[in-house]
């Protein structure tokens, strides 16, 4: 499933290639993914221009030049394909297909169809059913200590189950919380509400530095992506904790990377240096 990092990399990918550019062509090759397409998606979209591609939390919005957004998410398996020329012969998973006359083309291809894509508008989008009520991005300005602290007050869940709650902060899933708790050296079962403090000044930066770190290796396998046919969505990346049970810890060396289970998934943290 894509994280955050790796859709914020798919929405710089598809910046480069589509921003200033117009749809010459769309083609909508089914009637649903987890959601039905809207009425007329396709027709809607053709002859508008993209002015702008970015992401909130871990949808991408399409900006067009009329207003309309298109509002997507890459669902367990969706993928974004970039390429030049003429289009390949497409697939049974490839669902929908963006051409832009002379220039690059995009093809979706979900094989698990758990992704969406939808269409709303600029004054109204920060409202749709699927964005309101998600928190801060955690790369944003209005993401700090103080908003965290606020946000953990009177949880008593442990700390991994409230990051990933995405009324609590935007876009955090299973990996990047466990690699942001290990740094930050909190224990992934400590009550949420005890993470106040310096221990929010720790972690805030935590969970910045291991997004960004990720987002910068992801950015790094973009270049040349026109040159061939590049696609985007997924990308190796090293951890230092998630995966790596019974690893002597990369911090304190003595402990070691442990396992557990909260709330049906897995954590992975140091439980000697992780307090
Ligand atoms: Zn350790």
């Amino acid at each position: 499933m894509p994280e955050l990092p790796e859709v914020e990399t798919v929405c710089r990918g598809l910046a480069r290639a589509l921003e200033g550019r117009r749809l010459s062509r769309v083609q909508q090759r089914r009637p649903d993914l987890r959601l039905p397409f809207p009425p007329r998606f396709a027709e809607r979209l053709t002859g508008r221009q993209i002015v702008a591609i970015r992401r909130r939390a871990k949808y991408m919005l399409w900006d067009l030049d009329d207003g309309t957004v298109l509002l997507g998410h890459l669902g367990m398996s969706g993928r974004m394909q970039v390429g030049v020329g003429p289009l390949p012969e497409l697939g049974p998973h490839d669902h929908v297909v963006f051409e832009t006359g002379d220039g690059p083309h995009v093809i979706y291809n979900d094989h698990r169809r758990f992704g969406l894509m939808t269409l709303d508008h600029r004054d109204t989008v920060a409202g749709h059913a699927l964005l309101a009520g998600i928190g801060p991005e955690p790369l944003g300005n209005e993401f700090n200590a103080d908003v965290l602290s606020a946000a953990l007050a009177g949880r008593r869940t442990p700390i991994k189950a409230a990051l990933l709650d995405q009324k609590v902060v935007a876009g955090l899933g299973n990996i990047y919380v466990s690699e942001a708790l290990f740094r930050a050296g909190i224990s992934p079962e400590r009550e949420a509400a005890t993470v106040a403090g310096k221990r929010a000044e720790r972690l805030v930066p935590a969970i910045r530095d291991v997004l960004n770190e990720a987002i910068a290796a992801g950015g790094s396998t973009l270049r040349d992506y026109v040159q061939a046919d590049g696609e985007l969505g997924y990308f190796q990346h090293a951890f230092k904790v998630y995966d790596r049970e019974g690893d002597a810890c990369p911090t304190c060396a003595k402990g070691i990377v442990t396992r557990i289970v909260q709330s049906n998934r897995s954590t992975y943290f140091c439980p000697r240096c992780q307090k």
